[in-house]
């Protein structure tokens, strides 16, 4: 058996780096601008023993503009009901916002199983943030960094018992 995880949070945080990390190839588009990953993106993971379908959801831009949010939360709302599992992704370093919070609010109505993650965490850089991360009320945050593959076997840890159950 076999499941889905969608890789969420707001732009610019490493969802496409993660992405790349787990799928071992470059089929998202990574990129220091914000904002270029534009659909959704679907690869075959593998995680130590585990293998999933990941999804890499819509980097759009920090919309100022309306539609731009409203297509960013109809985007994380179609990956969050096509997944089993959500890892809901935030930067360490730059700490919870407040479009964090709204993610945050998604996921808790939409998601049977959100997992947090906090990335950009290499070195001591993320303490900060990781302890931040405690007030979504998501639970506990995994401490990655996509960019240098850390915090990967927490990852499967975690996943590893939602795993079992499909
Ligand atoms: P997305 O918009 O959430 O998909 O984010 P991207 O994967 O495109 O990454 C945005 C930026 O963050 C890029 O410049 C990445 O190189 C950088 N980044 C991603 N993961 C890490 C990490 O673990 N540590 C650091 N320092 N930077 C990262
Ligand atoms: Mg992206």
């Amino acid at each position: 058996m076999s499941f889905t995880l969608a890789i969420v949070g707001r732009p610019n945080v490493g969802k496409s780096t993660l992405f790349n990390r787990l799928v071992g190839k470059r089929l998202a588009l990574v990129d220091d601008q914000p904002g270029v990953t534009r659909d959704l993106r679907e690869g075959a993971a593998r995680l130590g023993h585990l293998k999933f379908t990941v999804i890499d959801t819509a980097g759009l831009e920090e919309a100022t503009d309306e539609s731009l949010q409203g297509r960013m939360r109809k985007l994380t709302e179609r990956a969050v009901d096509m997944a089993d599992v959500c890892l809901f992704v935030i930067d360490a370093r730059a700490g919870v916002t407040a479009s964090d919070h709204v993610f945050a609010e998604i996921l808790r109505r939409r998601s049977a199983h959100v997992i947090l993650a906090a990335n950009k965490a290499e070195g001591r850089a993320g303490e900060a943030g990781l302890l931040e991360a405690y007030e979504l009320g998501l639970g506990e945050p995994v401490r990655l960094s996509a960019e240098h593959g850390e915090g990967m076997s927490d990852l499967a840890a975690v996943l590893d018992p939602i795993a079992e159950r499909f």
